[in-house]
């Protein structure tokens, strides 16, 4: 799908927890978007200035998208998305990005998300598991208090509804345990992954965690191309 201008319109702010916002937007401009799970979108805020936000919906609603941010960073996106009302105008480009899983591929997935990174991750796992995804599937997931993390609701249903789903949310406050998200995650994937054949893996939050995820992998004998990665901070 190539990106294209587009226009939407606020239909609902949702707040999933003190600075953690969800919007959906309708699409004006065509008034249905064509995209993958795991894809983002571009907002314009000057000639040079933009801020991305991957979809955190599927694309089995392509009149609709969700989006949801972190807005305590408090830049010009934060602000932005901490002041979207019902009925305001979204002009963006998108669909972007190539952090999609493939169904095609046989490997088994192995998804790591750090805090607000869960998005792209909550839209690819909704999405196969809606549409018969009956393989294995893992998910370690870091925030620093459990009101951090988003959709954990939806990710202990989906594990109680699909054996083949394992979740292993931690946050910084587990006693004895490594405090930042980079630590902690390199930390769940030491244990979680014994062996790494047929593994792909997929990576969401900070540089820095990405970094220590990708040289544990690489270390177990991952080939590095099959650690898919997308920096959002
Ligand atoms: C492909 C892509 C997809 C993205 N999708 C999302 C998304 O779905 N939801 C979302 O909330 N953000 C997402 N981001 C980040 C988003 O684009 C903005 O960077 C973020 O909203 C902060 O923007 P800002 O203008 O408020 O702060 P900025 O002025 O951009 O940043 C202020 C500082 O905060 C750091 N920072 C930015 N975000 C975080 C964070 N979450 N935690 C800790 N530090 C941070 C920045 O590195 C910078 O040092 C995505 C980024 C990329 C590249």
């Amino acid at each position: 799908m190539k990106p294209r201008e587009c226009l939407a319109r606020v239909d609902a702010v949702r707040r999933l927890s003190p600075e953690i916002l969800e919007v959906d937007l309708r699409l004006e401009e065509p008034t249905a978007l064509e995209f993958a799970a795991g894809q983002w979108v571009s907002v314009p805020f000057g000639p040079k200035t933009v801020r991305a936000y991957s979809i955190a919906s599927t694309p089995q609603f392509p009149t609709r998208l969700t989006l949801c941010a972190d807005v305590a960073p408090g830049g010009i996106g934060s602000e932005w998305f901490r002041g979207l009302q019902p009925g305001d105008p979204v002009p963006f480009k998108g669909p972007l990005g190539g952090f999609v899983f493939t169904r095609a591929d046989p490997r088994r997935p192995l998804f790591v998300a750090e805090e607000i990174g869960i998005v792209p991750i909550r839209a690819i796992l909704t999405e196969l598991y809606a549409t018969g995804f009956g393989r294995r599937a893992t998910l370690a997931y870091w925030a620093r208090d459990p009101g951090w993390l988003a959709y954990d609701a939806a990710f202990r249903s989906l594990a109680r509804r699909y054996p083949g789903f394992a979740y292993h949310p931690a946050v910084a406050g587990a006693a004895g345990a490594a405090r930042d998200g980079a630590s902690r995650l390199a930390e769940t994937v030491t244990r979680l992954v014994a062996d790494v054949t047929g593994l792909v893996a997929y990576v969401c939050g900070s540089e820095s965690m990405i970094h220590r995820v990708r040289d544990v992998l690489v270390a177990k004998g991952l080939d590095r191309k099959s650690v898919k990665w997308e920096k959002f901070w």
